[in-house]
């Protein structure tokens, strides 16, 4: 069977004109193999460490379904693997700290098995794949955010002895055409339907790393679902952006008609998508979250302060009162709808009533949860040129107020959840204090664990209702109701 991944396509599914893989049996061993070109590869083991965004697990997950075609299958043990992939992110300090030690480790790696191939991909790689390459001896190769499916040819260049290469060229391609790849037995999907960002907010290093936005066209992304939910089971999607809002704005397509798409696919149980620009959120996908059945009640809005004079320096193009406007005409629209933040603690220069104007902001949009963290300055980006004068203990008193001052709110808003019931569809287990526990995501995305009836009873990627016990600021302990399966009627 020969392998084409993608031959046909433009944007981040292309790929050049060189050898594909054809797979084989081996007639002496009687073990699959591969051939690319001049090159035979057995099969082999690769270990994937992802930092940062779902994009970027998403871009794994490709990854992954492409080194498939090449005889490669996932090890969660580093010490198996033949090759070790790590698929960065700028955005946070922390993840760049974790991403460098980690990197730095593989020289013990491979000074133990010399055969070890190692690589990086990912935001990192595009600004900075060439230096790394340069500085640590022990890294083969590193690709950028926009050739993600050329990671075979970039392994074969590798296993034919070219190693020490740097693949991060910018696709310029007009049109964006990809087909979702899966690799896990899941019946959730992401689903990439645009990349790039033309925000340029002041810190963020992401139009950089990511390039110009490009979006899908809305049939393309419907026949992508349609086909993952006809032949993948896949029953829920998550659409990916950078700002999925401006969706469709560089053809005349938009988010809200796409989503109204979406509602006719049989099969599709529930749909979300992020991650959402404020500026960018239209009356028209306003009111597509009263009417859609498909759509999550749970939106992921990112205010990043509650500071206008903050906000102008972040360039983020709205204001708190045009932020505060919205959430009031989602919750009129959809009265049920969660709606959840991330914050910037401590951003260049805020002063304390900056700061107090965030926490005035918690009360009045009452969150259901944020995503909070201290500001970190990105080079290359317009807020980075500026001198920084506010010290960092104060940055980390404020994350600190801010998170305590909002885990108060959560645990006043999750309290009246008790006695209620949902339906979640069981992602996994977790031990709580020695206690497995089933745990599913309600609808608008919620986190309930439940005890199983018997212990060895297997919920998971079931549909299950439950009815809520007891809340908490981070979570609920419910008890089973339901089961309905992996499917619902
Ligand atoms: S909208 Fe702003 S924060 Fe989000 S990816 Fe674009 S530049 Fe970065």
């Amino acid at each position: 069977m020969q392998t084409d991944s993608g031959a046909n396509q433009t944007g981040l599914g292309a790929r050049g004109d060189g050898p594909r893989e054809i797979s084989f049996l081996d007639p002496e061993s009687g073990v699959q193999m591969v051939k690319m070109g001049e090159l035979t590869f057995p099969p082999r083991k690769v270990w994937i460490k992802t930092f940062g965004c779902q994009m970027n697990y998403h871009d794994s997950e490709r990854l992954l379904s492409h080194l498939k075609d090449l005889n490669f299958t996932q090890t969660q043990e580093v010490d198996d693997a033949d090759m070790v992939l790590f698929n960065t992110c700028a955005v946070r300090d922390l993840s760049n700290n974790k991403f460098y030690s980690k990197l730095g480790n593989m020289k013990h790696a491979k000074a133990r098995n010399k055969d070890l191939v190692v690589g990086i991909g990912g935001c990192v790689a595009q600004v900075e794949g060439k230096e790394l390459v340069k500085k640590y001896k022990h890294l083969d190769f590193a690709f950028g955010t926009d050739v993600i499916d050329q990671i075979n040819d970039m392994v074969y260049r590798t296993y034919a002895g070219d190693s020490k290469f740097t693949i991060n060229s910018w696709d310029r391609n007009e049109n964006f055409s990809i087909e979702t790849k899966i690799t896990q037995d899941s019946p959730q999907a992401f689903v990439n339907i645009i990349k790039g960002c033309n925000k340029y907010c002041s810190y963020c290093i992401v139009p950089y790393t990511r390039g110009k936005e490009r979006s899908r066209k809305c049939a393309e992304v419907v026949t992508d679902i349609k086909r993952l939910v006809e032949y993948s089971g896949i029953q829920e999607v998550t659409l990916l952006g950078q700002n999925v809002n401006s969706y469709g704005h560089d053809n005349g397509e938009n988010l809200a008609q796409l989503l109204l798409e979406l509602e006719k696919i049989d099969g599709l149980q529930m749909v979300r998508y992020t991650t959402s620009h404020p500026y960018d959120v239209s009356d028209e996908l306003v009111a597509v979250h009263g009417e859609a059945k498909k759509l999550s009640k749970h939106l992921h809005l990112p205010v990043q302060s509650g500071s206008n004079s903050v906000l102008k320096r972040m360039l983020r193009e709205y204001t708190v009162e045009h932020y505060l406007g919205l959430v009031e005409k989602l919750r009129k629209a959809q009265p049920e709808i969660v709606i959840s933040t991330d914050i910037i603690a401590g951003f260049l220069n805020e002063t304390q009533s900056e700061h107090q104007a965030t926490l005035d902001l918690l009360d009045q949009a009452q969150f259901d949860f944020i995503y909070s963290y201290v500001y970190s300055e990105r080079a290359k980006t317009r807020a980075a040129a500026l001198e920084d004068l506010l010290p960092k203990d104060i940055k980390g008193e404020r994350l600190r107020e801010i998170q305590a001052y909002q885990l108060a709110i959560q645990a006043k808003l999750r309290a009246p959840l008790v006695g209620k019931s949902f339906r979640v569809l069981v992602e996994g287990t977790s031990n709580m204090k020695g206690i497995k526990k089933w745990k599913g995501r309600t609808n608008c995305n919620r986190i309930v664990h439940f005890l199983p009836p018997a212990e060895d009873r297997d919920f998971q990627w079931h549909w299950v209702d439950v009815e809520v016990l007891s809340a908490t600021a981070l979570s609920c302990q419910g008890q089973l109701l339901k089961d309905w399966g992996t499917r619902l009627p």
